[in-house]
């Protein structure tokens, strides 16, 4: 009989031994219970499969000796066994070993072939425990995947999964950052680039709590986005301002604004960004961002994005009236002075409200703001050019990367494990999460092979 054959043959029995338990004696009572239970059988199912492959990738006869890294030769042992963790639990599995007599290195070549993780997580549980852990707060995320996939993760092991991936995305930036500092790689994206025709950047930030720090215990998370869309901006001050944008990426990091910039300049130059032919940056009024602009772009155009403008209305308009028809009528004036560009008028009208006792701080503040951001808020020139001047993009990059996941009830992080799930939600929510998670599956292949 063929190998193949004689598998088959007892893969059918252990087929039959399952079904004849579930639909034995010993049936289900209810739907669920049944539902359950098949799920189970399916798991078993699964562990005889995975088992089997793994015995067949193994040489039947394994060699000798073997070459070690250190120049020596590894003897062969005997065969060892090893515990995986794989989506349908553990599968032990049996393996030539082998130990070097010069540096007294023990090497297991299916392990480094296939880049099998014996007792922990393999590359496949990490990549979906990691999407779990970015998603929910690890104790919630460890009871759903035990739910969903009937195999039982701690908390810790989420986490870990998370970090893992957030850890990878850090790593394939430092490639960025290296491949950014390259005159060769630079002069070859010069000369085999598509051009973007007109791409965006978007910065802004938000604040995380980290443990350790008392004097300063919120610290900002700065997220970047580079997108294009073809979507029509909108025609009034009122439409709607999310922007549909296709290919958005995000990027962030708690950093000071230099060390950040040099983050921006990288991912920037995966999308060509330094070769745009019209390239646009949105945030709000912060300092950071546009010393940051200027220094690595300076012929982008600069844009305070509408939201973030009239933010600036409402709280002046509550201090400085008091009736609701009153304030209404004067915010519903400033957004039409704005949208129009006219920033004296808009400059002047809050001008008037500056020596007003209620008001009057807040009247400063927007003087402030207005006059200092008056040449990122030529808001009709922009339409006239079809930009985007909402930013919702990067508003929502912002709440889904941090807020949703990093600033949850009393949650205090670790400096280096905020990071590192902030950046894992980040490939997650720009689609890079399986081409990230891919990365990390052959981790144990040793650099030679
Ligand atoms: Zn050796």
């Amino acid at each position: 009989m063929s190998e193949m054959a004689k598998l088959g043959q007892e893969f059918g029995t252990y087929v039959l031994q399952l079904t004849a338990e579930l639909l034995g004696e010993e049936r289900s009572e209810s739907m669920s219970e049944m539902e359950r239970r098949t799920r189970e059988m399916l798991l078993k199912l699964g562990q005889y499969q995975i088992g089997a492959w793994l015995a067949m990738q193994e040489e039947q006869y394994p060699a000798d000796v073997i070459e070690c890294s250190c120049g020596g030769q590894a003897e062969y042992q005997f065969r060892r066994e090893g515990t995986l963790l794989t989506v349908v639990g553990q599968v032990s599995y049996r393996r030539a070993y082998y130990l070097c007599p010069e540096c007294h290195q023990g090497q297991y070549p299916l392990d480094d072939k296939l880049g099998l993780r014996p007792g922990e997580m393999s590359a496949e549980v990490e990549s979906l425990a990691g999407m779990t852990g970015v998603q929910l707060p690890f104790g919630q995320g460890s009871d759903l995947f035990e739910a969903l996939a009937l195999v039982a993760l701690s908390d810790h092991s989420l986490a870990k999964a998370s970090q893992a991936i957030g850890g990878e995305v850090q790593m394939q930036e430092q490639e960025w950052i290296a491949q950014s500092r390259d005159e060769e790689w630079l002069q070859e994206q010069d000369r085999l680039a598509q051009r973007p025709e007109r791409l965006y950047g978007a910065l802004d930030a938000a604040k995380v709590h980290i443990r350790g720090d008392k004097e300063h215990p919120w610290r900002d998370m700065k997220v970047g986005a580079w997108f294009s869309t073809t979507a029509e901006p909108p025609q009034t001050p009122d439409e709607d301002w999310e922007i549909r944008a296709t290919d958005i990426t995000y990027y962030c990091d708690i950093l000071p604004a230099r060390q950040f910039g040099t983050l921006t300049w990288a991912t920037g130059c995966q999308h060509q960004a330094h070769l745009a032919q019209e390239l646009i940056f949105l945030g709000d009024g912060a300092d950071w961002i546009w010393k940051l602009v200027e220094e690595y772009y300076p012929d982008a155009v600069q844009i305070v994005d509408w939201f973030h403008a009239t933010e600036y209305i409402a709280p002046v308009a509550k201090l400085a009236f008091a009736t609701d028809d009153k304030r209404q009528v004067w915010i519903k004036h400033i957004r039409t002075l704005l949208w129009e560009g006219d920033l004296d008028a808009v400059i002047q009208a809050f001008d008037e409200f500056t020596e007003h006792q209620r008001a009057g701080e807040e009247a400063r503040k927007a003087v402030t703001y207005f006059t200092n951001n008056r040449h990122r808020m030529r808001y009709p020139e922009y339409r006239a050019k079809g930009y985007q001047i909402g930013s919702g993009t990067i508003e929502s990059g912002c709440k889904q990367i941090v807020t949703q996941r990093l600033k949850v009830a009393g949650a205090i992080w670790e400096l280096d494990n905020a990071v590192k799930v902030a950046k894992a939600r980040a490939a997650l929510l720009s689609r890079q999460w399986h081409s990230v998670a891919a990365r990390r599956e052959y981790l144990s292949l040793p650099l030679a092979a």
